[in-house]
């Protein structure tokens, strides 16, 4: 499972027999690595044994790990990492799991070490109750210091304790968001401080609170005064979504040192911040350029190359004659600049419209150094965000949390962002946390919900789409696929998992006993995507194969005539007593089970919530329960 990769290494510490007992189902896992003292290690154990002290070893840990989980009083824990604990961006996330495991505290790292996340996720993995105790998750609040990691957001300089102190006291925090993703400000709670924008100066009276704290997102650079020059009104932060592409051209082996300074003085003089900064753009000539590879190979940022004849369709406001005469265009970094930034996350398209330049093109020498760059800025609608993005096809059973398996659990539970019918979303809203984008669409929508949540992973976030019981039986798994093989998804990116649940035909039949024991199959009733002279072909075969058989989709409002045909289907090749369970809304507050046989189930209800069980020859009831024979036993006997 990979739903901790974002976490690895993980350490999991447990020096008493209590904690290794609380602590063992996450080794099981494989994906964290308990530590045990010798005493307490088995051959059924998967576990790593320490010789040292216990503080040795979480000396040795704190320098590889991303993660610590640790099977003792928190009092020991704090203890033992106090003198390790440096900075809250460097520090491994620290978990205490009490000896009952009843609880797993995210004690530090909460926000940027991700503990609070894992702490959700483990606990879903331990069955016991995460305990947060970060003032923005009381409030509901994605943790300002986190908000734009999903969308790949640089964080930029500030004062982020003063601002989440100002969050946490619940006081007006002023937003300018100038750009990137506001998909973060639609999923607030109703009472979020936040307060956007500005006020308007024309106004006799202000509109908006007197802010308490302000948060920049923008690509631009702000310098925040602090100390007592010019004293600070309130405390700022500011991220940086990253929408500047620079273009640019050089001569050949123009060294990285000269590149890296024209980038720092172009975006300096024009007040933007290199965190904003998606990528490089060029001509495809310097796809090899050394100088070019290194910059972006030590800041991780992409180097996108154009041909000339692809940048010369681009219209500039600084073309070169003289360019042109040398590479067959006559704009390098401006044209490849706009290039890069106009691209949608889908890659091949063709840009419908430009975008602007933020820079036009500057000519950059570093005095005493060869080479020469052309420099030029444009600013993409969308953030890069530098990410490979994630879908999950999430099945979630016929209902009841306890129903969904630990892993689906967790995939919900970490999501970006969980898109589902709204149905569904109502029944998994105990895993949902703040700060996650949760698109609730009607039910008709499914062909929209896949494009959504396609177009959101290609865009580097990581997406759960659910749907009820399996994803991949009349679910969202198969939409999503397709259309990812419409588009010619080279199936990797986004890289998808698929997570299998209870179907609404095992939910159904473990609530009257074992009907599905022999050789069965599901037919759905629904005429919406399948021709119906397919459908009654495949009741004809089903019955009289003698298939016991789960009908899916029976009835609607509109759809009633369906359930009739298939009746008489299945007359023509079963006795009327034949045993059939209609189980509606199973493992949900409304369930409603009917037992009655094929010659009388119109006369019971029967809805879109509905699955109905058809027995075979041998399906027979007993006190209420509904038992097909498991059939080859008699025959094994015999052999
Ligand atoms: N992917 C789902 C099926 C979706 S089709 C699954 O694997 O279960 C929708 C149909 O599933 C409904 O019309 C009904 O026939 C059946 N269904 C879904 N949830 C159910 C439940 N809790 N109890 C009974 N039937 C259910």
């Amino acid at each position: 499972m990979l739903l901790f990769q974002d976490f690895q290494p993980i350490a999991a510490i447990a020096p008493t027999p209590l904690a290794v007992k609380s602590l063992r189902a996450l080794a099981e896992g494989g994906e964290v690595t308990l530590w045990v003292p010798a005493d307490l290690a088995t051959d059924e154990l998967p576990c790593e044994v320490y010789q040292t002290t216990l503080r040795e070893l979480v000396n040795t840990l704190w320098q590889t790990h991303r993660a610590l989980v640790f099977g003792l009083a928190t009092g020991a824990v704090v203890r033992l990492i106090g003198p390790l604990l440096q900075d809250k961006m460097t520090d491994p996330a620290v978990l205490v799991v009490d000896g009952a495991g009843k609880g797993v505290i995210s004690l530090c790292g909460g926000h940027q070490g991700g503990a609070d996340w894992l702490a959700r996720a483990i606990a879903l993995r331990l069955n016991a109750t995460p305990i947060l105790t970060g003032g923005a998750n009381a409030l509901a609040l994605p943790g300002i210091d986190v908000l734009g990691e999903p969308f790949g957001w640089r964080k930029g300089s500030g004062d982020w304790t003063g601002v989440s102190g100002a969050i946490a006291r619940q006081q007006p925090v002023q937003v300018i968001q100038e750009a990137g993703s506001t998909l973060w400000q639609d999923h607030l709670p109703p009472d979020h401080p936040f307060v956007f924008g500005w006020d308007d100066p024309t106004a006799a009276q202000p509109n908006l609170p007197k802010p308490a704290a302000r948060v920049w997102i923008s690509p631009i650079q702000r310098r925040f005064a602090d100390g007592a020059e010019v004293p600070s009104d309130c405390p700022k932060v500011q991220w940086h979504p990253r929408v500047l592409w620079v273009g640019m051209g050089c001569e050949r082996g123009t060294p990285r040192g000269v590149i890296e300074a024209a980038v720092a003085d172009t975006l300096r003089r024009h007040h933007l911040a290199e965190g904003a900064i998606a990528g490089l753009a060029s001509l495809d000539l310097k796809a090899d350029e050394a100088g070019l590879l290194e910059f972006c190979g030590d800041r991780h940022l992409p180097l996108l190359t154009f041909s000339a004849e692809t940048l010369r369709a681009v219209p500039v406001p600084t073309p070169s004659a003289v360019v042109e005469s040398e590479v067959g265009t006559p704009s390098v970094a401006e044209a490849a600049a706009i290039l890069a930034a106009s691209r949608t996350c889908q890659r091949d398209r063709q840009p419908q419209t430009f975008a602007p330049l933020r820079v036009s093109k500057q000519i950059f020498r570093l005095p005493d150094h060869p080479g020469a760059v052309t420099i030029a800025v444009a600013q993409a609608e969308q953030e890069y965000t530098g990410r490979i993005g994630r879908l999950w096809l999430v099945g979630t059973g016929p209902g009841r949390l306890e129903q969904i398996t630990p892993a689906a659990q967790a995939a919900i539970a970490s999501a970006d962002v969980v898109i589902g019918y709204s149905l569904y979303m109502n029944l998994v809203a105990a895993l949902l946390h703040p700060g996650q984008i949760v698109e609730a669409l009607p039910i008709t929508q499914e062909r929209q919900r896949a494009e959504r949540a396609i177009a959101l992973a290609q865009w580097g976030l990581t997406v759960a789409v659910i749907s009820s019981g399996d994803c991949g039986i009349y679910g969202m798994a198969g939409l999503v696929l397709e259309q990812l093989q419409a588009q010619g998804w080279d199936g990797q990116t986004p890289a998808v998992q698929v997570f299998p649940g209870i179907s609404a035909l095992q939910a159904a039949a473990s609530r009257v006993g074992a009907p599905l024991m022999h050789d069965f199959c599901a037919i759905s009733l629904s005429d919406l995507l399948t021709p119906w002279p397919v459908i009654e072909r495949r009741l004809a075969a089903a019955a009289a194969a003698d298939f016991v058989t789960a009908l899916y989709n029976p009835k609607s409002q509109t759809r009633t005539e369906q359930i009739a045909i298939a009746q008489r289907i299945f007359l023509d090749h079963r006795a009327v007593d034949t045993p059939v369970a209609l189980v509606r809304a199973a493992y949900r507050n409304e369930e409603q089970i009917t037992l009655t046989t094929l010659g009388q189930l119109l006369d019971c209800p029967i809805d879109m919530l509905t699955t109905v069980v058809i027995g075979n020859q041998s399906t027979r009831f007993h006190e209420g329960w509904m038992i097909t024979p498991r059939g080859y036993l008699g025959f094994e006997k015999g052999t």
